[in-house]
This record gives structure tokens, sequence and C-alpha cells, in this order.
């Protein structure tokens, strides 16, 4: 999971391509059994980290991009 270290929002992002990408560009997230972040990206499937998150992620709720961190809600009881 990744959090905005500007508002705190915990997984609230939209993915950004690069304008080089030339696939259709058809993008869905899911989740594996460990609670992490799957994207398709026109049907190759990865687990984005950090550098990843901080290249093309930008949080729905600031607009804010390149400000993810890891968050493990397994350490954050609630
Ligand atoms: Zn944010």
């Amino acid at each position: 999971m990744f959090r905005c270290k500007k508002c705190g929002s915990i997984d609230n992002f939209g993915l950004i391509l690069s304008p080089d990408y030339q696939g259709a560009g058809n993008i869905s997230e899911s989740r594996n059994e460990d609670d992490e972040i799957i994207i398709n990206v026109d049907n190759y499937e990865f687990i984005p980290d950090l550098g990843f998150m901080n290249h093309h992620a930008v949080c729905k709720y600031c607009g804010e991009i390149k400000i993810w961190e890891y968050y493990f809600s397994k350490f954050h009881k609630k």
C-alpha cells in the first residue's frame, strides 16, 4: 500500500502513462492475497514499487505527484 505524504490518502491514486507509451493504455488495479496492489496495463501485470509510484501516480485527493511512501496496514492498528 502507498500513502500520500502530503494529505495522507492511502492508495488513492491515478496513473499517468508516459506520453511515449504506444499501447492502448487500459489500466486496472487489483489486489493479491497479501493486500498488495497489482496493476494491469494492457494485460501486463506487475506490483508497483515506490519508484514506479513516484513517476506515474498522482494523488486523486490533493493532486500531488512524487509524494508516495510505503504504508503497511498490518503495522498500523486501527
Ligand atoms: Zn495527496
